[in-house]
């Protein structure tokens, strides 16, 4: 197990296999993919449980 490699926080892809952007976010660093970036943007309730507070966030231009 190697928990030491950078990985998406959403698809768990590496950085070997796709670029990787890094966030900071509630005072913790992350690393999402460009495939990903959409999703934090727009539905950033799909990664609570995978980023911490991401629960919290507000979707752009969304509402329930
Ligand atoms: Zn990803």
């Amino acid at each position: 197990m190697n928990n030491s490699q950078t990985r998406c926080l959403n698809c768990d892809r590496s950085d070997e296999e796709i670029p990787l952007v890094s966030l900071r976010y509630a005072g913790k660093q992350a690393w999402v993919c460009s495939q990903c970036m959409p999703v934090l943007i727009h539905k950033p309730q799909q990664l609570a449980g995978k980023l911490a507070g991401a629960e919290k966030m507000t979707g752009a231009a969304h509402g329930h």
